[in-house]
């Protein structure tokens, strides 16, 4: 009940602290603005329209004020062109927000989200995104569409590329993190890019991983599990929010003023610009939620969309204000939330593009090679790595990921240039002694021809050790990507186990977009290395991986499944009240035995209850150990998590320490365990360090709900129970907990 009240006071503090105080200075220039603007002028700055190439009809809108902001302009010439048209030949110069998809780097690639998630390095990341902001500033770009921060539970979806993975809080740390780069210390330095937080809401729990796809989410998983990041992202100063396309229990989030009023604004004080999907409200109409787009513009306008990515539907604005549905004072509250972000952004004072790019400088390529190498995860070593490269005299490099250059720089790449990336053949090439052969023995990862087999198999029986490059090709994740297999497409599996025939040692590297089933060609490697498509210097970063020159400290930000059939599959589960003891698999069943003879409990018959690997698993060439852990309570609020981490083998390595919480009883059920924290820690081989974690009450409350059929409230409180927490190197091992309650 306290919890409750607290909750309500400090929404209702931050509600009236937000409410613009009417001194700012940009408050002031944007009032001053409004004042002068015509309703054209007013609509002209709520549409966002395609700029991605010259043309004399968009030059005349904008000299008219009728378009407020550009997507995809990206050459300077051009973006100069656009910008002086607005600025000098408009009436009243107001400069256009030209946004690009900067999804992860602009000429220099890094990993692609996912695979930055495995890093769990937020610092890093944020250097990295600045890094990316100062590229894509230099041509004029000012506001990027990222981060993704989708929480997503199924390896099918295509744009889990995109996003952090499976966990709410290690998606709010890294979208946070990313927030911080791009926007940089100070907004209206030419150098910030404003982050648009996506997709708003829920977008990763399209159904069975298809995108666009229908969700259905009851409003306290909502608020836990897929709207904190966004309040993180917001909470770190992020400026923009960009609609979903999906619907939610029935309501396209375009349409969604519960989303889009309630929570952003009214709830979490948001004072930025809110932008539909591309085309995301003319969509409506095909959702089936709108007659005619006439009716999208009205249901998208009462819902607190402000800036419409193309689509048209605000080309009807004015006929619902003739018809007094819409007023100009509503006009005016979208306007000034636009105007506002670009006077934070300074595009006022300087609205060009500089004369000079500089792009792949020597710190965006360490910052990217540094990246691969902390994205990398090693999931199984019998020794093989790292490579002695002494006893290595001959290495077989093969399959279709090995030298592929545009593959490797993964989805959403549209500056991304192939020919600045070193494959990991260039690297072995260049940086081992030894003697490469080369066979990609298949072209690219759907290839399903066998031509090139018996070369391939010939060159392995002569080498000492054989690298497989596997995986996808960048189009099989994204946008519109999703499988309903995620084995290794084409001929790989086969290659796989025609290679091993060979018994030589074999390290099988997977470049991939997403999480797949490779249980496999796990048993017939010797090592393997997960690496989600890891962008310009992937060559580099694996081949100091697979050399040992850095030990691999990379943890899996999603779960992987050994069947596509058991996603959804996440570690922060319900126990239910049958969880799995020993699953009898269907191999195992006697034939014709009595219905519940083989017991009954939570499993799937082919594979058990569970996965390949699971969230937040990696190893290293070394060794940690864990002594126990210890809480330390320094108020009611705030409580420490503490133990000694021990690197017992011979290198130095990273750890990711992961703390765990898991709550034994309460008002609902609670998941059988939460990350509530993490570090990475340095450890030299051989010592110790005291690893520290805090963690705050409030992250142990959850969202309850009144069944009540006639007051079916939600409301945010912790409950008077039994918790328990320990520190892991990974979700499934369970280290000795400690027990406590909040109050003692
Ligand atoms: C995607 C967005 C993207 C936008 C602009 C849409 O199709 O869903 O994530 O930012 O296009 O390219």
């Amino acid at each position: 009940m306290q919890s409750k009240a607290i909750y309500i006071l400090t929404l209702s503090l931050a509600v009236l602290i937000t409410a613009c105080s009417p001194k700012d200075p940009i408050e002031q220039k944007v009032d001053q603005l409004l004042k002068q603007m015509t309703l054209d002028e007013k609509i002209g700055q709520m549409r966002q329209l395609e700029g991605g190439m010259m043309s004399d009809d968009l030059a005349g809108q904008i000299r008219a004020g009728q378009v407020g902001s550009l997507l995809n302009c990206a050459n300077p010439q051009d973006v100069n062109y656009y910008q002086r048209i607005a600025v000098e030949d408009s009436r009243l110069g107001i400069p256009l927000l030209m946004g690009r998809d900067v999804i992860h780097g602009f000429k220099t690639i890094y990993p692609i989200p996912i695979g930055q998630a495995a890093t769990w390095n937020p610092d890093l990341i944020t250097l990295a995104s600045r890094q990316t902001a100062m590229e894509a500033t230099q041509v004029g770009i000012r506001w990027t569409f990222s981060p993704m921060v989708d929480v997503a539970r199924d390896a099918r979806w295509g744009r889990l590329a995109e996003g952090y993975g499976e966990d709410t809080y290690l998606t709010s740390v890294m979208g946070a993190a990313t927030v911080r780069g791009y926007q940089g210390d100070s907004l209206n330095d030419p150098t910030a890019m404003a982050a648009c937080v996506k997709h708003f809401a829920a977008y990763g729990a399209s159904e069975s991983g298809r995108d666009y796809n229908t969700t259905w989410i009851p409003e306290i998983m909502l608020r836990d599990v897929y709207l904190p990041p966004f309040k993180a992202c917001l909470d770190a100063g992020a400026q923009t929010v960009m609609c979903s396309f999906n619907d939610i229990n029935g309501l396209p989030s375009t349409a969604n003023s519960h989303l889009n009023i309630d929570i952003l604004r009214n709830e979490w004080g948001f004072d930025g610009l809110l932008v539909s999907d591309w085309g995301s409200s003319s969509d409506l109409v095909p959702h089936g939620l709108c007659a005619d787009k006439k009716e999208a513009c009205m249901r998208s306008f009462k819902a607190g969309l402000e800036l419409e990515m193309e689509g048209h539907t605000w080309d009807y604005l004015k006929e619902w204000m003739a018809e007094g549905k819409i007023t100009e004072k509503d006009i005016d509250d979208c306007v000034r939330d636009i105007l506002r972000v670009k006077f934070r952004l300074g595009l006022f004072d300087h609205p060009y593009s500089a004369d000079t790019t500089l792009f792949y400088q020597s710190e965006a390529l360490q910052l990217a090679q540094r990246t691969v190498e902390e994205s990398a995860i090693l999931l199984k070593n019998d020794g093989v790595l790292p490579l002695d490269t002494s006893k290595c005299r001959t290495i077989l490099i093969t399959g279709p990921l090995a030298d592929a250059p545009k593959e490797q720089l993964g989805t959403w790449i549209f500056d991304g240039e192939p020919e600045h990336s070193i494959t990991p053949l260039a690297a072995f090439r260049n940086m081992s002694g030894a003697d490469i052969v080369f066979e990609p023995c298949l072209n690219y990862s759907r290839d399903t021809s066998h031509a090139m087999f018996a070369k391939t198999i010939a060159a392995a029986r002569k080498a000492d050790v054989i690298l497989y490059f596997a995986g996808e090709e960048a189009i099989l994740s994204g946008e519109a990507r999703c499988r309903a297999d995620i084995n290794l497409p084409g001929a790989q599996s086969l290659l796989m186990a025609e290679l091993a025939k060979t018994g030589k040692p074999i390290v099988l590297v997977v470049m991939a977009g997403r999480p797949l089933t490779i249980g496999k060609e796990l048993n017939l490697a010797n090592a393997v290395l997960y690496s989600f498509h890891a962008g310009t210097m992937t060559g580099p970063g694996l081949y100091n991986v697979m050399t040992g020159i850095v030990n691999p400290s990379g943890k899996l930000p999603m779960t992987m499944p050994k069947m596509v059939g058991q996603v959804p599959i996440y570690y922060n589960r319900h126990n239910t009240g049958r969880p799995a003891t020993t699953p009898m698999l269907i191999d195992n069943i006697p034939v014709g035995c009595p219905q519940f003879s083989i017991g009954q409990s939570s499993y799937h018959l082919e594979v058990g209850d569970q996965p390949l690997f699971p969230f937040g698993y990696g190893l290293s060439y070394t060794t940690f150990e864990y002594s126990a852990v210890e809480l330390h309570r320094i108020d009611s609020e705030n409580f420490v998590a503490s133990c000694t981490v021990t690197n017992t083998g011979e290198r130095d390595g990273q750890e990711i320490v992961q703390l765990y919480t898991h709550q034994k009883s309460g008002d609902l059920v609670r998941p059988i365990k939460e990350l509530k924290g993490f570090t990475k820690v340095f450890i030299p081989k051989g010592e110790s360090r005291v690893v520290e974690i805090p963690f705050t009450a409030s992250q142990l409350g959850y969202w309850h709900q009144s069944f009540d059929q006639h007051d079916s409230h939600v409301w945010f409180a912790t409950d008077d129970v039994d918790y328990e927490l320990w520190l892991a190197p990974n979700s499934n091992v369970q280290t000795a907990p400690v027990s406590f309650r909040l109050h003692n």
